[in-house]
């Protein structure tokens, strides 16, 4: 069995691609095989793993996308860039941000990645995917071919609105598209416990959403350590593994191994 895990948060800057690369490489230390999808056009989870000209990759997530909708064959292992013994990355650039366009037109453009998901899947446990800052057709894409939807909430500004909006997407996608899609729940990133501010919204987020929609114990604390490893292209593990964000993400991987599939 494997599961599809798909971050999301229209909102730009709250930790999806922090949270979809380590816990990738978390569930990766657990020996579970991992595929991590970049989704997003800015290519950040791609440049974080090391890659830093994305847009001199041979191939990419647009390459795949655009052989499905071309109804194409998709050679085995097309893009895919292996990390580690457990760890793969299908990674992004630019290009993507032209396929929305292109995918308007297409057959069911709503399932084109779904299509593929099918393909790869039982090569898996576990496929990640980062999504980008807003709900068009590439997040409706990943919704789409999802078991769950993973939701980092930066517990700095008050998020109830966009969350609203968001739901109101993954419902929409689960009664038209994928009737299987469930919260894997919603994730404080960067909290600052120290913060009225973001126990206020912590106790908010919790009394205006906690009863329908899973939220995680655990929560990842803000951390400079953390926001460094992009720069520095390691995950959190290999760059301060004794820290807060380390043990936060080691327990989230457990929460996420834990649900199952
Ligand atoms: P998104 O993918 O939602 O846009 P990112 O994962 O790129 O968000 O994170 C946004 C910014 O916040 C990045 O600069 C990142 O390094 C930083 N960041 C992520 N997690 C933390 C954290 N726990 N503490 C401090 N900074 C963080
Ligand atoms: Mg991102």
């Amino acid at each position: 069995m494997s599961k599809v895990i798909a971050v999301a948060n229209q909102k730009g800057g709250v930790g999806k691609t922090t949270t979809v690369m380590n816990l990738g490489a978390g569930l990766a230390g657990e020996e579970k095989k991992v595929l991590m999808i970049d989704l997003d056009p800015q290519a950040s989870l791609t440049l974080s793993m090391g890659y830093r000209e994305p847009d001199k990759l041979e191939y990419s997530v647009t390459d795949i996308l655009i052989r499905e909708v071309n109804d194409e064959d998709i050679p085995d292992e097309l893009g895919i860039i292996h990390i580690t013994e457990y760890l793969d990355l299908l990674p992004s650039n630019i290009d993507l941000s032209a396929i929305e366009v292109s995918m308007v037109n297409a057959m069911s453009r709503e399932l084109v990645l779904r299509s593929y998901i099918e393909i790869v899947r039982e090569k898996y446990d576990f496929i990640l995917i980062d999504c980008m800052p807003s709900l068009g057709i590439l997040t409706v894409n990943a919704l789409a071919c999802a078991d769950s939807v993973l939701v980092p909430v930066q517990a700095a500004y008050l998020p109830v609105k966009g969350l609203q909006q968001l739901i109101r997407t993954i419902h929409t996608v689960k009664r038209r598209l994928n009737s299987n899609l469930e919260f894997e729940g919603i994730l404080f990133t960067m909290v600052d416990r120290r913060t009225l501010y973001a126990k206020s919204i912590v106790t908010n987020v919790n009394e205006v959403y906690g009863k329908s929609i899973p939220v995680f114990q655990i929560e990842i604390p803000i951390s400079v350590k953390a926001s460094e490893i992009s720069m520095v292209a390691k995950t959190i593990y290999d760059y301060d593994p004794k820290g807060k964000a380390a043990n936060a993400y080691t327990e989230l991987t457990r929460e996420v191994l834990r649900h199952g599939c």
